[in-house]
């Protein structure tokens, strides 16, 4: 994956840069030293590195909006960062890049039970929102399976998703307002403590922007009210086309779990090692949540059991207790990790219907055997959000571009299977060149033209989303 060179020009303004920078930033929140740059030098997509120019770590609206004044007029690009937890290289740097990082801002602003709101700083990571709110019967939906580290500031940023999202839906809906300072320092508020926005829906447009229209520092979120009980179940099947075909007949029947996970053999083996949640042994394996008081639970299972029943399973088995769904959740929500200690791997992420799950997964397969690299699948079924991860050997010389390839091809499976390219990880540098598969060049020239308002100089987040071409040619207009 090719980055831009950097611009020697920006290279050679680093020490005035860095000097104005100072004026505005306390000491701890300017870094310049190499060493300390190395923190910075990746996201969760590893496979990539760049050392930024500097980091800078503000810890106010203002402090970011001083930040971005200075490198507007400096005409310095930013590469906004929450966490760094990004599988597709969304907050990877460029060199001559400075990142600007919201891991000081964390602080929660305001918590409104009878709005059902919570305001915070977007450095907050987003199992901390629920933290705050779940002593009185709160929770917040969006749960990415890296709740634990990222952070509200990255998953405003890719629209982000997780395993509970089927009921719920993504960060978008659960989204009311954001502070938003654009590129030349200036601050504007998008929605706020209430149901939609006067005027354009910017807020719909900034969620899922990818840093590429402005730095979100404060988020107004919504708090549900916790169900009164959940309940998962585990059904194991004998081939994963079974599993998918059941999946598509749960959401045909018009039945809402709050989750549908996918897990097949490799998968399924790694997380029982790590978390010794009690998963059975088979080729594929859906995990099923219900929730609501006993009665609603009981009759949503009862159907989605009659369903699967029809699939042969050769397991179908509830949780007995909160223990047991404790660890069931904590085998699926630590999947990536678990099958990165055992295997260099590249997590896709695209999205298709539902229906189409068994042709996909038996292709998938198919394509596995072409290019001579095994694949793993963990998923969100319900929402026909695959995550394929392809296992590599990063030692082993052209492994990497052999699965870059193979990646590539599964991305325009699902775009050929009527889905699209990303279901919640974004674009990044990861997808910016398959841009062009799902969209016309006309579809593409809109998008692009969005980023010319916000960012007419091209400056936040280079050598993301677009086609690498393309925004180059922009950049140097
Ligand atoms: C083990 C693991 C499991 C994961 N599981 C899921 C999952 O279930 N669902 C899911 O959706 N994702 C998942 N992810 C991907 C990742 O965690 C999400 O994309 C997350 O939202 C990124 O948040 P972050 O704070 O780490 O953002 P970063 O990686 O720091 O940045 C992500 C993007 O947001 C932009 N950005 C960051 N801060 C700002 C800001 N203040 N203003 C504007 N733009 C900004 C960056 O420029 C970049 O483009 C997983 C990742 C890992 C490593």
């Amino acid at each position: 994956m090719d980055m831009p060179a950097a611009n020697p020009a920006t290279l050679a303004k680093r020490d005035r840069v860095l000097a104005r920078l100072a004026e505005v930033l306390p000491e701890q929140a300017l870094i310049r030293d190499e060493a300390e740059r190395r923190a910075y030098e990746c996201d969760a997509l590893t496979a990539y590195t760049c050392l930024p120019m500097a980091v800078v770590l503000p810890g106010t609206t203002a402090e970011v909006a001083a930040v971005l004044r200075i490198c507007h007029e400096e005409r310095v690009p930013i590469v906004p960062r929450g966490a760094g937890t990004s599988l597709a290289g969304g907050s990877l740097a460029t060199e001559d890049a400075i990142i600007l990082g919201v891991a000081r801002m964390r602080d929660v602003l305001e918590v409104d039970h009878a709005d059902r709101i919570i305001r915070v700083q977007t450095g907050i990571t987003n199992l901390a929102v629920t933290g705050e709110v779940e002593s009185d019967g709160f929770f917040y939906a969006p749960d990415p399976s890296s709740q634990l580290a990222c952070a509200i500031a990255g998953n405003i940023a890719m629209n982000s998703g997780g395993a509970h999202c089927l009921k719920y839906g993504v960060t978008t809906n659960n989204l009311l307002g954001v502070t938003l300072v654009q590129m030349d320092g200036t601050v504007i508020e998008l929605g706020g403590a209430h149901m939609d926005a006067a005027g354009y829906d910017l807020l719909g447009l900034v969620c899922g922007s990818e840093g590429q229209l402005g730095v979100v520092t404060e988020a107004t979120l919504r708090i549900l009210p916790k169900p009164e009980g959940a309940r998962p179940v585990l059904m194991g099947f004998d081939s994963s086309e079974v599993a998918g075909a059941c999946v598509s007949d749960i959401i045909k029947a018009g039945v809402l779990p709050v989750a549908i996970e996918f897990m097949d053999r490799p998968c399924i083996r790694a997380c029982e090692d790590f978390a010794k949640a009690g998963y059975p042994d088979c080729e594929a394996l859906l995990i099923v949540e219900v929730e609501g008081s006993q009665d609603e639970i009981d009759e949503q299972l009862g159907l989605i059991t009659q369903i699967a029943r029809r699939h042969n399973p050769v397991e179908l088995r509830e949780s007995q207790s909160e223990e047991e769904s404790k660890r069931i959740w904590l085998g699926r929500k630590s999947a990536f990790g678990a099958m990165g200690s055992i295997n260099d791997y590249m997590c896709l992420d695209g999205t298709i219907p539902v229906s189409s799950l068994p042709f996909v997964l038996r292709r998938i397969g198919e394509m596995s055997q072409e290019f001579g690299l095994d694949v793993a699948n963990v998923f969100h079924a319900g929402d026909g959000n695959m995550h394929p991860l392809i296992l590599f050997d990063a030692n082993k010389p052209g492994d990497l571009e052999l699965c870059e390839a193979f990646g590539a091809e599964i991305l325009k499976l699902c775009v050929e299977a009527g889905g699209c390219l990303t279901g919640e990880h974004g674009v990044g540098i990861e997808k910016r060149d398959l841009m062009s598969v799902q969209f016309a060049p006309e579809d593409l020239e809109a998008q692009m033209r969005i980023k010319d308002v916000f960012d007419p100089h091209w400056l936040l987040n280079p050598a993301k989303v677009f086609p690498l071409e393309a925004s180059a040619t922009r950049r140097a207009a």
